[in-house]
């Protein structure tokens, strides 16, 4: 089971990607999380990736895709992977395709979570007082909010014609939106 997981930023797409990941035995990666991990590291792509991050830009496409490249190739992937903040732009979807038809593999399903933006941005100014991320300030979530709809809702259209597309609705308590992800993808 190939998935991936496509939403603004705050609406749960970490949260229900543990759900997800268990109910199914796939691996759960998160392009944000491997990404915080490579800052605290200290690596080189770290130390590239991080005065994007800060400020709520996107990471440069190549650096992404190299860094999934090697990802995918994994052998813990091979059983399927749900893919959680990748792709965000219309070249990493293409990149990514690429990647798929050399693996000989294919996505199961897009599922695309949807939420109203204020609610969206309440959630992460709440979660920036304990999480501690330096890109969960108020300014800053206006800014992802804003790449988001420039560069990742493009990607609605990019996969609509593939017919991957699953529209779950993200308002509601966790089981509820993870029970409607499962709903969509049997
Ligand atoms: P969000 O809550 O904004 O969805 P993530 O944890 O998914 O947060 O990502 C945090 C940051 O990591 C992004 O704002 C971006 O700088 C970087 N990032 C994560 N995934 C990607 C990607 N696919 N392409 C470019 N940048 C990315």
């Amino acid at each position: 089971m190939k998935l991936v997981l496509l939403g603004p930023p705050g609406v749960g797409k970490g949260t229900q990607a543990t759900n997800v990941k268990e109910h199914f035995g796939i691996v759960h990666l998160s392009t944000g999380d491997i990404l915080r991990g490579e800052v605290k590291a200290n690596s080189e792509l770290g130390q590239k990736a991080k005065s994007f991050m800060d400020a709520g830009k996107l990471v440069p496409d190549e650096l992404l895709l190299k860094m999934m490249e090697i990802r995918l190739q994994q052998p813990d992937c091979e059983p399927g992977y749900l893919l959680d903040g990748f792709p965000r732009t219309i070249p990493q979807a293409e990149g990514l395709d690429n990647l798929l038809t050399g693996l000989g593999q294919n996505l199961a399903a897009v599922v695309s979570l949807t939420a109203d933006e204020d609610e969206l941005v309440k959630r992460l100014v709440l979660r920036g007082e304990t999480s501690g991320r330096s890109d969960d300030t108020p300014k800053v979530i206006r800014d992802r909010q804003e790449v988001y709809r420039q560069q990742t809702e493009p990607l609605l259209e990019y996969y609509a014609s593939t017919d991957l597309v699953k529209e779950v609705d993200g308002i509601g308590t966790i089981e509820e939106i993870t029970q409607r992800i499962l709903a969509v993808l049997n």
